[in-house]
């Protein structure tokens, strides 16, 4: 089985095209998308029929869960409560099918296959940035499967762990384009396919990876697109301007 993963795309149209484009073209057999589709980009209404259409096995983001929970956009900061506000108030106003649907995804997946989905953490209420080694190392008591697969950080990368608690090594990758890695079956992983919309690593590209389970293989990868493009879409939207510039910069 190979899987297409996807996370993070916020909104940017332009990205999500041409990630599902090179995946169309590698061959994948279902996509994966790990949350946040909406947040930050002008159009979270296409973005989410695209994810759907496609029948993307698909655990909620914390962006749709602010769309649902206005306390938790609260608590976001400015750029990102700003465009959630006018995606919450978008979405409501001319696809309320699609607010149902967004709350009906599950916050984790489990598929037969030994490999669990979630949009953050795989503890509930745990610490959700995991950025190194010291913050994924706890995360790994709520793995529980061979394989973990994470967004969030908008970081491209894999943690491994050796090994159980107390004497568990964990040693992290950055998840390169054009690098692939052997998940080997004496330790777990904790994979991040890096943002489509909105990428924090200083690769302006849109990132997603494919993760080939037969073959035991995961491969991060870049797509390109028409960044000007999507910056002026995201101004013309009346979104934040920090949206639209962060997107050159990939960061
Ligand atoms: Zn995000």
């Amino acid at each position: 089985m190979r899987f297409g993963i996807i996370s993070d795309i916020h909104g940017n149209l332009l990205a999500l095209e041409s990630v599902l484009e090179q995946l169309d073209a590698a061959g994948i057999d279902r996509l994966i998308c790990l949350g946040d589709v909406v947040g930050y980009g002008p159009d979270p209404i296409e973005c989410l029929d695209l994810v759907f259409d496609r029948d993307a096995l698909m655990v909620i983001g914390n962006h749709e869960e602010a769309m649902l929970r206005p306390e938790i956009a609260k608590s976001f900061r400015e750029v990102a409560r700003e465009a959630i506000e006018w995606t919450s108030r978008r979405i409501n106003a001319m696809r309320p099918d699609l607010v149902e649907r967004i709350q009906q995804l599950p916050g984790m997946i489990y598929l037969e296959s030994d490999l669990m989905l979630v949009h953050d953490s795989p503890i509930p209420g745990g610490r959700r940035y995991l950025v190194d080694e010291t913050s994924a190392a706890p995360a790994f008591r709520g793995v529980d499967t061979s394989i973990c697969l994470v967004g969030h950080t908008h970081l491209p990368g894999c943690f491994r762990r050796v090994g159980g608690d107390p004497s568990a090594v964990v040693e992290s990758h950055v998840g390169s384009p054009g690098i692939s890695l052997e998940l080997d079956l004496d330790a777990r992983f904790i994979l991040n396919p890096g943002s489509v919309g909105q990428p924090r690593d200083g690769d302006p590209r849109a990132a997603y990876a494919v993760l080939d389970l037969d073959a035991r293989r995961i491969s991060w990868r870049r797509a390109g697109y028409d960044i000007p493009a999507a910056q002026a879409r995201t101004l013309a939207s009346g979104l934040p301007a920090r949206a639209a510039e962060r997107l050159a910069l990939g960061a």
